[in-house]
């Protein structure tokens, strides 16, 4: 059976409640039988009792008249109707009997002599009675006079010698009649049980309370005259026990009711509640009230809603991966054409230039030309590198004090010679209200280099126009304001945001022909996060864009501490000198030799920094050591361990193909004494070994 639990505890309910139900019925039936057998017993004990009581009390009477009725004497006294005699030895029985009337009568049915207590009473007895009194000797019956009701005993009086009435005629007739009153009720009373007995001449309402026993009087021709009512109180009164269990029941129906209320709010509708959340997708409104039910179903409702952010976070990260999955793809097609295009270059030229005849004039073009891609290709793997360290949190400010105005004056000027003279685009620096007032403190590296980001961007998508480039003092919110403004090719808003993802490149004919990786602004905004700023940009499509960044305003209040570079050691000497390049890979090696083998001096070649420190050791003449970083067997960084020890005073290079702020920092600790990026410049390298060696610069 598919039952919901609901259902399924709704049945158990109504099952266990039958049952109580039926056991109910069954005690409540028990008991109503029960008061009905105790009432019938009880009525039954109590109905003997009153007919035993009154035949042994008409008994009495019944003994008494049969006695007197066969007497000579009262025969005698029929005929001379001597009434002293009467008196004498009847009347009296009045007193001794406690009766109401003692009468005779003789055979014709005339009154002979009668003793009454209430003079009405001589006229109770019926002249048509008897005849049959006559026939039956023997008789007693009820007759009612003037509302009251008397038992009367009649017979007829005989000789003594026929006591059975049957040798001799009567010779009159003797009646003893007893009035059914209030006296002989209260004797009844005394004598009984009973508590109440009264005459009723019409009918009698039932009375379950009382025990009830009703005689019905007949007079002597058997018709009803009234009825003789006896009652008591019903001790065994089941009235209570009636109403104990109908409380019990009313008791249980209540509770049954307030049962299935509170099933209903406690367990069902937040069972519904459970099955809504776990059937629908997202179900806020649900979750929100199960979590107000106190108990176990609010503790669900919080794991709903946990598992709901989770279920969330699972969603969105895989949305993010989707995403990142095709940014990736689309930064790999960029990547592989924005790095085709420079080695496209560098191929083509150098091949016309190997297989053709070239003028002196084209030849210089064509250097220029494989230069210029050179240098692309290596800000590409640049900015590759640097947004590899900052997703993996590799990259710290470097907090320097610098002047503020001669800085950004500086950038600008190197900027502009680099714009394209065929541009028709005018750059502009908006000269700063407020001058800084002292040096401030901030990572000059890092502000040049978002700064140049965000102007190069605008020169890149500014066709025609003005590119502007200027800074705002705010002292009050201590913050500093840097703006670049265009009037290029503008941004919709839809991807206003999104320019700031990595990879991100928004699609257009000029995006397509300026190229670029889309790091250019995920790093700059890395990097004002990381200096505790903020960037935001407004922008109109086709009419140009405003970046805003800040940057905290803090002012250098020390004395501005200046970077030490390690000392240059100057050796003047004019012997030839050696230098040892430590270098593993070939054609690195040969550019070094092809450099340095215009001046006059000696070089030994370390494949890998385990030679180097060998040839150290073994080489104390040696001036100068070239020394590059990633090498085999032991890196730049071990082996100038074990080799400064040994010359301290040695110049000691560092060659490194990273040229981050970091890998400086890192380079200067480890007691380099310079360091030269690669790929190569000649004249900086040329310069550098004439400082140290020689002490030109
Ligand atoms: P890149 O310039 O290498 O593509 P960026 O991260 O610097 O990468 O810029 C991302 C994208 O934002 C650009 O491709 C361009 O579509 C848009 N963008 C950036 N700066 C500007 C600007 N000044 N005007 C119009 N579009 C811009």
């Amino acid at each position: 059976m598919n039952l919901s639990t609901y259902k399924k505890s709704i049945l158990l309910i109504s099952i266990s409640s039958c049952f109580f139900l039926l056991l109910f019925f069954a005690l409540y039936s028990y008991t109503l039988k029960q008061e009905k057998s105790d009432y019938e017993i009880t009525t039954a004990d109590f109905k003997k009792e009153i007919e035993s009581l009154l035949k042994s009390n008409w008994a009495s009477y019944e003994n008494q008249i049969e006695d007197m009725s066969f007497w000579d004497d009262f025969v005698k006294y029929t005929h001379q109707k001597d009434e002293k005699w009467f008196d004498f030895y009847v009347g009296t029985a009045i007193d001794v009997y406690d009766l109401d009337l003692v009468s005779v009568y003789d055979l014709k049915g005339n009154l002979i002599n009668a003793k009454t207590r209430n003079n009405s009473d001589k006229d109770i007895i019926p002249k048509e009675f008897f005849p049959l009194l006559y026939q039956k000797k023997y008789l007693n019956f009820f007759t009612k006079h003037n509302n009251r009701v008397y038992k009367v005993f009649a017979s007829t009086i005989h000789p003594s010698n026929d006591p059975k009435k049957t040798l001799s005629p009567p010779s009159g007739y003797f009646f003893m009649a007893l009035c059914l009153d209030e006296n002989y009720f209260k004797k009844l009373q005394h004598i009984s049980s009973a508590q109440s007995c009264a005459i009723f001449f019409t009918d009698i309402k039932p009375d379950s309370k009382n025990v009830q026993y009703t005689k019905v009087l007949n007079n002597w021709k058997g018709n009803q005259i009234g009825k003789f009512h006896f009652s008591k109180k019903h001790h065994r009164d089941f009235t209570t026990s009636k109403i104990i269990l109908r409380v019990i029941i009313i008791a249980f129906i209540l509770n049954l009711l307030i049962l299935i209320y509170f099933f209903k709010n406690w367990i069902y509708k937040p069972l519904q509640l459970v099955t809504t959340i776990l059937e629908s997708v997202s179900n806020h409104k649900n979750i929100k009230k199960l979590k107000k039910i106190k108990g176990e179903f609010g503790h669900i409702g919080d794991l709903f809603e946990d598992n709901n952010h989770q279920k969330l976070k699972l969603i969105n990260a895989k949305l993010d991966a989707e995403k990142s999955d095709k940014l990736k793809s689309a930064f790999l097609a960029n990547l592989s054409h924005e790095i085709r295009t420079p080695i496209n270059a560098i191929n083509g030229f150098s091949e016309l230039l190997l297989n053709t005849k070239t003028t002196a004039e084209e030849k210089k073009e064509y250097l220029k030309v494989i230069h210029k891609s050179g240098q692309n290709l290596i800000n590409i793997i640049d900015d590759l590198i640097e947004m590899s360290k900052i997703e993996s949190n590799l990259i710290t400010p470097n907090y320097s004090a610098i002047d503020l105005e001669s800085a950004i004056k500086e950038l600008f000027e190197s900027i502009k010679i680099t714009i394209n003279p065929l541009k028709e685009i005018e750059f502009i620096l908006i000269p700063s209200e407020h001058k800084p007032l002292h040096d401030i403190i901030t990572d000059e590296t890092k502000l040049k280099q978002i700064i140049t980001n965000l102007v190069t961007n605008a020169i890149k998508f500014t066709e025609k126009g003005t590119v502007t480039l200027g800074y705002i003092i705010n002292e009050e919110q201590k913050n500093i304001q840097f703006y670049v403004n265009d009037t290029g090719i503008g941004i919709n808003e839809d991807n206003l945001d999104k320019i700031f993802e990595r990879f991100r490149r928004i699609e257009s004919d000029l995006s397509i022909k300026v190229g670029g990786l889309g790091l250019g602004l995920s790093i700059s905004k890395a990097y004002i996060e990381l200096l505790n700023g903020s960037i935001t940009l407004d922008s109109i499509l086709g009419k140009g864009s405003k970046f805003y960044f800040t940057i905290p305003l803090e002012y250098e209040t020390r004395k501005p501490k200046k970077i030490k570079k390690n000392k240059a050691i100057k050796i003047l000497n004019d012997i030839k000198q050696t230098i040892l390049i430590a270098e593993d890979d070939n054609i690195n090696f040969l550019l070094f030799e092809k450099i340095i083998q215009d001046f006059n001096y000696t070089i030994i070649r370390a494949k890998d920094g385990q030679e180097a420190v060998t040839i150290c050791k073994k080489n104390p003449e040696i001036s100068l050591i070239l020394m590059d970083i990633k090498m085999p067997v032991l890196s730049g960084f071990e082996a100038i361990l074990q080799i400064k020890p040994l010359y301290p005073n040695i110049p000691i290079i560092a060659q490194t193909a990273y040229s981050s702020e970091e890998d400086k920092i890192k380079i200067e600790k480890a007691g380099f004494t310079d360091y030269i990026s690669k790929p190569l410049d000649r004249n900086k390298l040329k310069q550098m070994i004439a400082t140290y060696l020689n002490g030109h610069s």
